[in-house]
C-alpha cells in the first residue's frame, strides 16, 4: 500500500520505495527518548518498506492518506516500474504524456 503522510508522498528513505506495510505502535518511554518525541503521546504510527524492511516511524498525531495500491507499469524506455499516478519514469524521466 502507498501511503501519503502530510500531503507528500511516504518514500523509503533507504531504497526509494514506496509501498509500505503500516501499523500502530506503543511506545515506551525509552523508546521515545530516543527518538526524541516525549511531548507526543505514546503511540506511533510504523511503515515498513516492502522493499528493503526499512522502518519509517510517525507520530500518532501524522496526517495519513491511504494512496492506491501498486500497479505495475513498466517504462518502455528503461522496464524500471512507474507507479499509479506518476506520469514519469522516476529513473530516466520518460513519459507516457508528450
Ligand atoms: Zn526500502
Ligand atoms: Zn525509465
Amino acid at each position: 500500500m502507498r501511503y501519503e503522510i502530510s500531503g507528500k508522498e511516504l518514500t523509503c528513505s533507504h531504497c526509494e520505495f514506496v509501498g509500505f506495510d503500516c501499523s500502530s505502535a506503543q511506545l515506551n518511554t525509552a523508546m521515545m527518548t530516543f527518538l526524541d518525541i516525549e511531548w507526543l503521546n505514546a503511540s506511533a504510527t510504523v511503515f515498513g518498506c516492502q522493499n528493503c524492511g526499512r522502518l519509517e516511524w510517525f507520530a500518532s498525531n501524522a496526517k495519513i492518506v491511504e494512496l492506491d495500491d501498486l500497479t505495475e507499469t513498466e517504462c518502455l524506455a528503461c522496464n524500471s516500474l512507474i507507479l499509479n499516478g506518476e506520469s514519469s519514469c522516476r529513473k530516466c524521466g520518460w513519459s507516457y504524456q508528450t
